[in-house]
């Protein structure tokens, strides 16, 4: 036994510091590393905490001055809980066009809730500017207090449709121009606010508040030379419906059920506009009388461009990068029942 033990240590001991110096080497480049990528990481996160109350739009070249942030650990997560998912200022490069989205929207039970679930996605995307146009008299408080604390760059406008036009017949009446006066406003704010001649490049979209948009959509919209299409999800009696495209890329017909011999058989949401020709064609707006159902998108569209001219993208109209969606009205199970719940609660 004590032999034996004689033996052993010696044995065990000479490898040991060989050992010990192989860890340290393996380790060291580990740990090295393993900063390394946590300080990068968390960098992003700190130079929008850093870049808070200049001009709102982060410079996405800092964030290497860390020390005063990573004092510890618990600092971080106040960050990220408390300042960057409220406040965080929307992405800004100096070097993309503008992506101009115009949406139309009105009061009903679900509109703050389609109005949050768009200005988080759109929160997503630089270089965007959202006008939003609201269907009312007045602008109201409920969409004023949304857009002031999403931290979007928007402008808020608004113009009521006409009650003749707005309640002629049923809901679904395809002769009520549903958002038509709101995008044509949006039009003529553009008109009057950027130059004709040197405007900064930007993309024009209309964006009902309804639908669901991925955040690929955007920057597939943002090359657009003069008018860029794609498919769109769940309109004109189809999973989806798109525009046709040949061998070289050109835009030939429209696969659709619903009216394919329309001069432009595409949604709102299937096609953008670069800046530059809705600011040349200053005579182009949606048609808002005499326009069948399914006509609103052609009526500008053939203001501004012929089929020649169609940008096929969302790799040649092949991906579903929007859905036309709409949220029903919800059941109000509870309405006119005094007391259930508090009226003043806005939802
Ligand atoms: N909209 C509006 N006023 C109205 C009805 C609709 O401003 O009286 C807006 C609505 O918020 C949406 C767009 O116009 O952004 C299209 O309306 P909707 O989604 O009801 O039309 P659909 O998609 O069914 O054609
Ligand atoms: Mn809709």
């Amino acid at each position: 036994m004590g032999n034996e033990e004689r033996w052993v240590q010696p044995a065990l001991e000479m490898p040991k510091r060989r050992d010990i110096l192989a860890i340290v080497l393996i380790i060291l480049p580990w740990t090295l590393l393993i900063t390394v990528w946590h300080q990068s990481t968390i960098a992003p996160l700190l130079a929008v905490h850093k870049d808070e109350g200049s001009d709102g739009r982060p410079d996405l070249g800092q964030g290497s001055d860390l020390k005063e942030y990573c004092s510890s650990d618990r600092d971080i997560v106040e960050v990220v809980r408390t300042e960057y998912v409220y406040t965080r200022p929307p992405p800004w490069s100096d070097n993309l066009p503008t992506i101009h989205v115009i949406t139309p929207t009105y009061s009903r039970p679900v509109q703050k809730a389609e109005l949050t679930r768009l200005s988080n996605t759109l929160l997503h995307v630089p270089n965007l500017h959202w006008i939003l146009v609201e269907d009312s008299q007045r602008r109201t408080p409920l969409v004023t207090r949304m857009l002031r604390e999403t931290g979007l760059n928007y402008t808020h406008l608004n113009v009521e449709t006409p009650r003749n036009y707005k309640l002629r017949g049923d809901m679904r009446d395809p002769r009520i121009p549903r958002g038509t006066m709101q995008r044509n406003l949006a039009l003529r704010w553009l008109r009057e606010t950027f130059n004709k001649n040197n405007s900064e490049p930007g993309i024009v979209y209309f964006a009902d508040d309804d639908n669901t948009y991925s955040l690929e959509l955007f920057e597939e919209m943002r090359t657009t030379r003069k008018v860029s299409v794609w498919p769109v999800a769940f309109v004109g009696g189809l999973r989806y419906e798109s525009p046709k495209v040949n061998a070289v890329g050109k835009v030939y017909g429209w696969k659709t059920v619903f009216d394919p011999h329309r001069p432009f058989a595409i949604d709102m949401a299937g096609f953008a506009v670069n800046l530059r020709l809705i600011l040349q064609r200053s005579q182009a707006y949606f048609k808002l009388r005499g326009v069948k159902g399914g006509y609103q998108e052609s009526s500008l569209l053939r203001e501004l461009v012929t089929l020649n001219d169609l940008e096929p993208k969302a790799a040649n109209c092949t991906k579903i990068l929007v859905w036309h969606t709409r949220t029903e009205k919800p059941v109000l199970v509870n309405e006119g029942k005094k007391g259930f719940t508090d009226p003043n609660v806005e939802i």
